[in-house]
């Protein structure tokens, strides 16, 4: 199966379950703090400039993106509020859609969690883990904006966010804008999106 990254499409946006597309085929949610630079790597790894809107007005509803890869795969862009920047009717909002989303979405195959390499495992993205391992997701950390560190802090910050993190969830270093990882986190999800083999015999 080719998973065509360069050909990724917005198809819709959804602030309820029922506003999704179909559920069938195989989706990859791409979560993280606004700021983290989640619309940058969103980016990077499909290789479309512009794809992700990199400004977005905070306090405007925010809804799941979905992007078309072709084959029934899709990439999610979910929302990333700063938890103290919104009214909490819409943080209510949010928290019910994202359970409903991971508990029912039944084609999610994986989170990517994108945290900046500087301040990583903030509140958002401790409920995010926490999200996903209510739903026995696969995750993979992307720790970005590593070209804002020197190669030994970003080695740290690295080791550090390790030692903090179940060892079943990836972690890597990561850059949009030196294009550090992109290639590591396009072989993640494209693994993800990708049915497994049936092994020889199975039915
Ligand atoms: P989002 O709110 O999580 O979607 O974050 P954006 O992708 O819009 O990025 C937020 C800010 O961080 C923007 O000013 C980006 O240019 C910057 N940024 C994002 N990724 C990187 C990166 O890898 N390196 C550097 N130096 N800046 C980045």
């Amino acid at each position: 199966m080719m998973l065509r990254f360069q050909e990724a499409r917005f198809i819709r946006s959804a602030n309820q379950l029922d506003g999704c597309p179909p559920d069938s085929g195989a989706e990859v949610a791409f979560a993280g703090r606004s700021n983290a630079g989640k619309s940058s790597a969103l980016n990077a790894i499909t290789g479309r400039r512009g794809l992700a809107r990199t400004s977005k007005t905070p306090g405007l509803t925010q809804l799941l993106n979905f992007f078309d890869l072709g084959e029934d795969r899709r990439l999610v862009d979910l929302p990333g509020y700063g938890f103290a920047r919104v009214p909490p009717a819409v943080q209510r909002h949010w928290e019910a859609l994202m359970g409903q989303y991971f508990e029912h979405r039944r084609t999610l195959r994986g989170l990517v969690v994108i945290m900046d390499v500087r301040r990583p495992l903030m509140p958002f993205d401790e409920q995010m883990l926490v999200y996903a391992g209510a739903a026995g997701l696969p995750v993979h950390v992307l720790l970005t904006k590593a070209d804002k560190l020197s190669r030994g802090a970003a080695a740290a910050a690295f080791r550090k966010t390790r030692q903090a993190l179940d060892e079943r969830v990836g972690l890597q270093l990561f850059s949009a804008l030196d294009g550090r990882g992109v290639e590591e986190a396009r072989e993640v999800v494209a693994a993800w999106l990708t049915p497994a083999q049936k092994s020889p015999g199975a039915s």
